[in-house]
């Protein structure tokens, strides 16, 4: 590789572009490029193009490691382009004698780019001597001889992937590279540390929390080494005791991966306070490091101060941006060799008693997100770009403690949305740099001296979060994604196209509700189909069409949380459980709820064609659960009516029923003289149904079905339903005719029902229009409780009304 390279150009100070995936042959391609005398200049794929393009052009990097299928995504190359696969064969037809170069210590040996404040990304020029220096001292402490295994976890574009490639391969340890699917996936990340008798691992203190999230116990064998951020002593405490080393090391990027490292031991240095971080420790080999107040004097221990270092590791400056480079590495007034020079930090820190080092916060607008440095000002400054926005401010938010989230805060005169505006970032940011939540405000505080009052800025909640319009779960998948949703974002009500992100979700969020899709879906979904995938909608469409998802049974859980005996409620005409999900939120976390669909959905099995076997088909499923009595059955509309003939059955069978909820059910036979099932007015029924239970009065007249053909029919309100968002993006014309053979069925049930007398307790939770005789009555051995609901039949099921029914019902769960 490095000869290739060589008769491509390639050679001391020449910058050559790396952008490949994690593979062996990351490897291959960085040796090659240091072997050959070249600096490399890493690039992660996952960057959006247009960034990968922009740092080509600013380093003026004339050749590109990468492979066939990359190479085609880049926007533009540069001249020289080699493609690890495709000229694989002239690559290897090179010799495999090392080149014998006059490398020199000051030589480049890369270049990394870390976000920039002005708005545009900036280049760290690394020279071979600080990185001997540094892999020499972590030779020494933490160390690594040639008996470890370390897993390596890190981009390349982030320097401290520089420790996790060339320390195993200078004292001949094994390196096991992971890929960036296992790398941010808690579970895999696990699995992966378990089996391949890894004894060394570096990451990010969010890596060691998801870790620890997805129930890694430790590896008594393990050197730990955490650094990128403060390492809270929280985290500390719960890992040093699982593993044979922790070590927390310190240190920018214009300082050569790490600058100052602490041996974190369980008492002395960790108080399980949340707040506080491990101390940083003290400088590693030929490094300095000063604490000063602004006229650049030492302060006294105790006291803050900026964080400056001197010594081997600092970098030879920033690629092209000599006033920037002036301004940060400064002479250093403590050293009177020539050239001797400090790097500015931005960190405040402090001496402690001891002499080692306490790291307390930055004092600009750096933050670090899951370890990844940001620069506030560059994604505000990209914001602007947009042409909706005119005043953005973007913030780290800690609402609830640990988990740190960017928040963008806009002025924006135009419709925009939140949408919008993340699609445009994503274009122009690597996704850790895309805010989690957008918040729209007429103006940006200010205090007193015009300065933005970050202060003041508020807590970004459902309504100043964009509107976008609420739909609501519509099908059994959407359901119970919405409620695993809800519990792990305590978020009450999630629309289906909300986005995860805007929702206050983050990387330790993702790994829980992943785990809890796991659990009660029994799909693994990989963490990374959350970045492609973000909605409920999406993700319920990618579990559908994986074709993975087998509902047998009729039972749904919607709530299946709680110490209460769980309220079996059973579906309306419609077949489907959704019209519940508002009720069992109401109803509270401590009642279980569980909706019985009817089977001829799943499209399996053919409907029933009586209430009476429909009756003895969710006894049998119920029993699953609940084998013993009492029991508490419900429905609304035709689920009442089931509901009714279930409790019949119990009854007969000996079991104790300890109530009937007839949520506005009308006894069938007792009213009318019997319900039309032809199929026009079927249809009719149908499109009424549908928009009823979502709160939308479909434009479909009865006098438009009829004109149409029966095959036409289901059509026009499939594709009017779907206009107008009802039905999810998966469900098509057959799953259509499904629907309503289940429709037909139920109604055809329903008009031959002859209801029986039943002996148990009965209440009707009657809506208030129309106020009549729904016709139990006269079914019920004793008295018929009834309570009025506000609302008519639909929207008593809804919001504010389903409230009133909620705590109605409670009522009656309760004094039961
Ligand atoms: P980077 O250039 O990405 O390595 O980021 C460097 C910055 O990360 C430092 O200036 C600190 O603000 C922060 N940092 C790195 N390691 C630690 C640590 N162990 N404790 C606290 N902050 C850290």
């Amino acid at each position: 590789m490095a000869h290739y390279l060589q008769s491509l150009g390639a050679g001391s100070e020449v910058l050559v572009g790396i952008c490949v995936e994690r593979s062996l042959s990351t490897i291959v391609g960085l040796l090659g490029i240091l072997k050959a005398g070249a600096a490399y200049l890493p690039l992660d794929p996952d960057y959006p193009p247009e960034r990968i393009a922009y740092i080509l052009a600013d380093s003026q990097a004339t050749t590109l490691v990468t492979t066939k299928e990359l190479a085609t995504q880049l926007p533009s190359l540069p001249e020289r382009v080699v493609c690890l696969d495709s000229d694989g064969e002239s690559i290897s037809a090179r010799s495999t004698n090392n080149l014998s170069l006059p490398i020199q210590p000051d030589s480049l040996a890369y270049v990394i780019y870390t976000s920039g404040s002005t708005g545009q990304p900036k280049g760290v020029q690394i020279c071979h001597q600080s990185l001997v220096n540094f892999l020499d001292s972590m030779r020494s402490t933490p160390g690594l001889t040639d008996t470890d295994t370390i897993l390596a976890v890190t981009t390349i574009a982030f320097d401290i992937a520089a420790l996790e490639i060339y320390l195993p391969l200078i004292v001949g340890a094994k390196i096991v590279f992971a890929s960036r699917e296992v790398a941010t996936d808690g579970r895999q990340l696990r699995s992966q540390l378990e089996r391949s008798g890894v004894t060394a691992m570096q990451a990010t203190p969010a890596t060691w929390r998801m870790l620890l999230a997805s129930g890694w116990q430790g590896n008594p064998q393990l050197k730990a080494i955490c650094g990128g951020e403060a390492l809270p002593a929280q985290l500390a405490a719960n890992l040093v005791k699982n593993v044979s080393s922790l070590w927390n090391l310190y240190g920018p990027t214009e300082a050569t991966v790490w600058s100052a490292m602490c041996s974190v031991n369980s008492e002395q240095q960790i108080e399980s306070n949340a707040d506080i971080s491990v101390s940083i420790g003290r400088p590693i080999a030929n490094t300095q490091i000063y604490i000063l107040d602004n006229q650049l004097q030492p302060v006294p221990i105790g006291v803050p101060g900026e964080l400056h270092i001197g010594g081997a590791g600092l970098a030879r400056g920033y690629l092209n941006r000599p006033e920037l480079t002036e301004q940060k590495f400064i002479t250093n007034p403590f050293n009177d060799e020539p050239g001797s020079r400090l790097y500015k930090t931005g960190d405040k820190a402090r001496y402690l008693s001891d002499g080692t080092i306490e790291f307390i916060g930055r004092i600009d607008n750096q933050v670090k997100i899951r370890g990844f440095r940001i620069e506030l000002g560059e994604i505000e400054a990209t914001l602007i770009q947009h042409p909706d926005v005119s005043e953005a401010v973007v913030i780290v938010r800690e609402d609830t403690p640990g988990e740190k989230r960017l928040v963008a805060y806009l002025v924006s005169e135009a419709e925009t949305t939140a949408t919008v505006l993340r699609e445009f970032l994503k274009s122009k940011l690597p996704s850790y740099m895309v805010p989690s939540a957008f918040v729209f405000l007429e103006v940006i505080p200010l205090t007193p001296n015009r300065k933005v009052n970050r202060r003041a800025l508020p807590a970004p909640d459902a309504e100043n979060l964009s509107a976008s319009s609420f739909i609501p779960p519509r099908n059994r998948v959407e359901l119970q994604l919405s409620q695993i949703w809800s519990d792990v974002l305590n978020v009450s009500s999630i629309g289906v196209t909300s986005n995860f992100f805007d929702l206050g979700g983050h990387s330790l969020l993702a790994v829980r509700l992943m785990a809890r899709i796991e659990s009660k879906l029994g799909i693994h979904l990989p963490l990374t189909t959350l970045f492609t995938e973000p909605t409920i909608e999406e993700q319920a469409n990618l579990l559908s069409t994986n074709g993975n998802i087998q509902f047998s049974s009729p039972l749904v859980p919607i709530q299946a949380s709680g110490d209460l005996p769980p309220l079996f409620c059973v579906h309306p005409v419609g077949g489907n459980v959704l019209c519940y999900a508002e009720l069992a939120r109401h109803l509270g976390n401590n009642q279980p709820l569980y909706g019985l669909q009817s089977p001829g959905l799943s499209g399996d099995e053919k409907p029933s064609s009586t209430i009476e076997e429909m009756a003895a088909i969710y006894i049998k499923a119920l029993q699953e659960i609940q084998p013993e009595g009492p029991y508490y059955l419900g429905g609304w509309s035709m689920g009442g009516v089931v509901a009714w003939e279930m409790a019949g059955q119990l009854q007969e069978a000996g079991r104790e029923v300890a109530l009937v909820a007839l949520i506005d059910s009308y006894a069938p036979n007792q009213i009318s003289a019997g319900v039309e099932t032809d199929d026009t007015a079927l249809a009719n029924s149908l499109a009424a149904d549908l928009g009823g239970i979502f709160g939308t009065e479909l434009p479909i007249s009865a006098g438009d079905i009829e004109q149409l053909q029966p095959e036409e029919q289901l059509q026009h309100i499939f594709a009017t339903a779907k206009r107008f968002n009802l039905l999810p993006p998966e469900v098509d014309i057959e799953q259509m005719g499904r629907l309503f053979e289940v429709f037909k069925a139920n109604r055809v049930a329903l008009a031959n029902y002859q209801p029986q007398p039943y002996s148990g307790r009965a209440v009707q939770f009657s809506a208030s229009l129309p106020e009549e005789d729904r016709g139990w009555s006269s079914l019920v051995r004793g008295e018929l409780e009834t309570v009025v609901i506000p609302g008519d039949h639909y929207e008593m099921m809804r919001s504010p009304h389903v409230r009133v029914l909620a705590s109605q019902l409670n009522a009656c769960l309760h004094s039961t």
